[in-house]
């Protein structure tokens, strides 16, 4: 796989980070995780716009990362990934420096890495639902900055693993936050419901989909928190990422959501945006080649 670091595409196995980069050593730095449907990222604009938040809310030295579409587009020409899904994972630190914990001195270039892979979609899970546990909310108050201190998540979803479960949900004061690598919805009375975007989720982009998605079909939507206690009695509920795009939660811990099968509106809601992605594809005369 070619990879890319530094404004140079290397064969991945070629690529060295230092082990002086602060991404190493602090974790201190960010990550996105675009998707791309026959060659053609999802949404790249308001990828490379939450990495530039981000990196505003960190105080790096660099904010402006549009250039990195055409680094995506390059590493999906390369990698000759135009026919199917594939991820593409970028991650950026604050660079390499001694390890102190102040910034490094004023002038030192950040670490930019961008990598593709094939991506398989989990159909099986997206047509069946999922199930999924719920966890105490440990991360720090600030996950709508997209960290690569990703421990919490980690050991969340790895108990998720051991528990025959998909997701794990984060819970802070009660309260669902998301999931490990996704926004959690619930089906209360006809009404999708999520929780509003504070310090205390990821601005997801597929949860920004699904909303506008609610609006244009007239589907009621209400933003407020989701209590755990009401999750379990809800009629239907699901996760909305990148990677899981629309996928129903049918068990709670083994417990059936609903009548334990995927619901109306959710499906209805996957549908809408699987049309959104293919949809959304323009044929420009480069898909043009790719495709026909
Ligand atoms: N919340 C968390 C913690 C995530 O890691 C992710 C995706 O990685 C999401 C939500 C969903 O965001 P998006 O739809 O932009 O992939």
């Amino acid at each position: 796989m070619i990879s890319y670091l530094n404004g140079h595409y290397l064969p991945k196995g070629e690529i060295a980070i230092s082990p002086d980069d602060r991404g190493f050593l602090f974790a201190d730095g960010l990550y996105e995780v675009m998707r791309s449907y026959d060659g053609e990222i999802f949404q790249p604009q308001a990828h490379i716009e939450r990495l530039s938040y981000g990196a505003e809310q960190l105080r790096f030295q660099q904010m402006e990362f549009s250039f990195l579409i055409e680094v995506a587009e390059e590493l999906i020409g390369r990698n000759q990934l135009n026919r199917g899904d594939a991820i593409i994972y970028i991650q950026v630190t604050r660079g390499i420096a001694p390890r102190l914990h102040k910034f490094p001195p004023p002038g030192t270039s950040l670490t930019v890495y961008a990598t593709i892979r094939p991506f398989q979609p989990k159909t099986d899970e997206m047509t069946e639902g999922i199930n999924v546990i719920f966890v105490p909310d440990q991360r720090w108050a600030r996950t709508d900055i997209k960290s690569i201190g990703l421990l919490p998540n980690v050991l969340a979803q790895q108990r998720a693993m051991e528990n025959n479960a998909a997701e794990a949900v984060f819970i802070r004061d009660g309260a669902i936050t998301e999931g490990t690598r996704s926004n959690f919805f619930a089906v209360i009375g006809g009404t999708v419901i999520t929780r509003p975007r504070t310090n205390y989720i990821l601005a997801g982009i597929t949860r920004k989909m699904v909303i506008e998605i609610c609006q244009k079909s007239s589907i009621p939507f209400q933003e407020r928190s989701i209590f755990e206690t009401e999750a379990h009695e809800a009629q239907e509920l699901f996760i909305a990422g990148t990677t899981v795009e629309v996928t129903p939660v049918v068990q709670i811990e083994g417990k059936n959501v609903g009548n334990g099968k995927p619901g109306p509106i959710t499906m209805k809601l996957q549908k809408a945006f699987a049309e959104l992605v293919h949809g959304t594809i323009e044929v420009t005369e480069k898909n043009f080649r790719n495709k026909y």
